[in-house]
């Protein structure tokens, strides 16, 4: 069973500060031109997104010059669910299950904190600490995504986890939703952009497909 770990993008969702405000809105309809089409305005990082190397870095990398089997592969999922509101995620929260990524790997962020989507708690996520963020380019994981805001708190409008994940190549993805839905299964996540020239992000359609089980 597949489950969709994305959030309902459509006018009044949450965004940004500083970001465009996401609007959907009609530009052709059925009675006056026999079709529908309508206007999107969204920001790169709208909703369920991931960031490119190019969000940062002026040489970065940007999604299209990745072939599409970067944006799909196999996640550790972590639990965090225990955590506070602007709590750190320190190696040592992380430490259990370290050895469980191979090179290549996703790691996925669990905080539950998807349940405050809309509301002003959703900004006090917690937040993966500079030295959690060395642990997993050491183990060489391929993407980290969080069901929060951001992966990181920058009161400062500093973004040094960013950097560091993001100069590795390492793909960040946030705003997840569902993970609670997962539980012990182990599968693949697909988190697909679309293919637009010099994307500095996306918004993805997120999803989780579990390993088939045998016997
Ligand atoms: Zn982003």
């Amino acid at each position: 069973m597949v489950i969709d770990l994305s959030h309902d993008i459509g006018n009044g969702m949450p965004f940004v500060q500083g970001d465009p405000k996401p609007a959907i809105e009609l530009h052709l309809d059925y009675l006056k031109d026999h079709c529908r089409v309508t206007r999107w305005t969204l920001g790169s990082h709208t909703g369920t997104h991931i960031d490119a190397p190019s969000h940062f870095f002026v040489e970065g990398a940007s999604l299209s010059d990745y072939p599409v089997t970067r944006f799909f592969g196999r996640g550790v999922l972590m639990d965090l669910t225990h955590f506070e509101p602007n709590e750190v995620i320190t190696p040592e929260d992380i430490s259990p299950l370290i050895h469980h990524i191979q090179p290549g790997d996703f790691v996925i962020l669990h905080t539950g904190w998807d349940r405050w989507w809309g509301s002003p708690t959703y900004e006090q996520h917690p937040s993966l600490s500079f030295e959690a963020a060395r642990l997993l380019v050491r183990r060489q994981a391929a993407l980290v995504a969080i069901d929060a805001l951001s992966i990181e708190n920058a009161p400062d409008d500093l973004y040094p986890v960013h950097e560091l994940l993001l100069g590795h190549e390492i793909f960040i993805v946030e705003n997840l939703c569902r993970l609670d839905k997962i539980g012990e299964q182990t599968g693949e996540y697909f988190f697909l952009p679309l293919k637009v020239i010099e994307a500095d992000g996306s918004p993805v359609r997120a999803m989780f497909r579990p390993y088939e089980q045998i016997g």
